[in-house]
């Protein structure tokens, strides 16, 4: 599983970070999330893997943000939340 930050989307509500402490951390200066260990593949787009005992809190975080900014998909590529 691997999951899509798009920091540009991102409005600072922090949802995220309830919901997968360990994927996402508040960056209160810049009103932003950070993607922990993303790496940034587009312009303000970030990715990681998902550990196999976090994707439940990675689709939590997904459906939790308001904006849409955070997509999660499948080994397959597929789209899930
Ligand atoms: S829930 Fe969405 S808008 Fe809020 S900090 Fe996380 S990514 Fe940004």
């Amino acid at each position: 599983m691997r999951v899509e930050f798009d920091r540009d989307a991102c409005i600072g509500m922090y949802q995220c970070v309830t919901e997968w402490e360990a994927g996402f951390e508040a960056d209160r200066d810049a009103g932003k999330a950070i993607l922990t260990d993303g790496e940034e593949t587009a312009d303000g787009v970030f990715v990681r893997d998902v550990p196999a005992d976090a994707e439940l809190d990675a689709k939590f975080a997904a459906r939790a943000c308001p904006v849409d900014a955070i997509r999660v998909y499948d080994d397959d590529g597929e789209q899930v939340v």
